[in-house]
């Protein structure tokens, strides 16, 4: 049986003050999250903000990304370690728009995995097809390439905490969602590529839908076999929505 888990990607938003309007009213709710284990992702910068509301209640919290690196003259970067260090319990890796706008290639997604389970970070490994892609019929290819590039680095040992987000790069802020049946062809491929590495680690791993998902379209997707949560980015600035997706999960 697998936990159902919500991750929030604040993505490049927020403030100290909307930070804390947010987080208060997160925590005010969040103990009845019970079921569900919930994840708050803000930029780097806010990572400590977050650990400090957070610290005593039912969220853990993560980063949007990290380095390739383990730590050196790399000047702008985030290495595994610090995440750690600040008590983040997940990161996000090979989000599409670090592919498409900060060159994330599969490789790149590869060396962040490694470090991340190298540092006991949960690696978030997303994956996912164009609306080009997913015409010409080849959004099962592209996702087999992502996930064996990162899979042929890594062995099974790096896997066992690691969690992985199909996020159809069509339905990322657009509002426009897979149908469930969409999303769980395409979760059930994925969990069949990795039967093919580990047959335990492959029905014991999560496997998150994102993409435009909101309240009121979460629970059918949540009810699929093989998604078992939800990557929210919009709706996850909005304590209101999120707490109401997270329960979605929690049922
Ligand atoms: C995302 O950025 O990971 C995402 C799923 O965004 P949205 O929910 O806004 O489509």
């Amino acid at each position: 049986m697998r936990k159902p888990l919500v991750i929030g990607n604040w993505k490049m938003n927020g403030s100290v003050a909307q930070n804390e309007a947010l987080l208060a009213s997160l925590i005010k709710e969040g103990s009845r999250l019970a079921g569900v284990d919930a994840v708050v992702c803000p930029p780097f910068v806010y990572i400590q903000q977050v650990a400090a509301a957070l610290s005593s209640g039912a969220f853990a919290w993560g980063a949007q990304n990290c380095a390739a690196q383990s730590d050196g003259a790399y000047t702008g970067e985030v290495s595994a370690a610090m995440l750690s260090d600040m008590g983040c319990s997940y990161a996000i890796i090979g989000h599409s728009e670090r592919r498409a706008l900060f060159a994330d290639d599969n490789g790149t997604v590869a060396q962040k995995f490694a470090q991340l389970a190298e540092n006991g970070v949960r690696p978030v490994l997303c994956v996912g097809e164009t609306l080009a892609q997913r015409e010409a019929g080849q959004a099962l290819s592209v996702i087999e390439d992502q996930l064996s590039v990162v899979l042929a680095a890594n062995p099974v040992g790096q896997w066992q905490d690691a969690v992985l987000a199909y996020e159809p790069v069509w339905a990322i802020g657009t509002g426009k969602t897979a149908t469930p049946e969409q999303a769980q062809e395409v979760h059930a491929f994925i969990r069949q590529q990795l039967v093919q590495h580990d047959a335990a680690l492959a029905q014991k791993t999560r496997i998150l839908y994102g993409g435009s998902v909101k309240a009121g379209n979460a629970a059918e997707l949540f009810s699929q076999q093989d998604i078992d949560g939800g990557l929210i980015g919009g709706a996850a600035l909005v304590a209101e929505d999120f707490l109401a997706i997270c329960n979605a999960a929690n049922e």
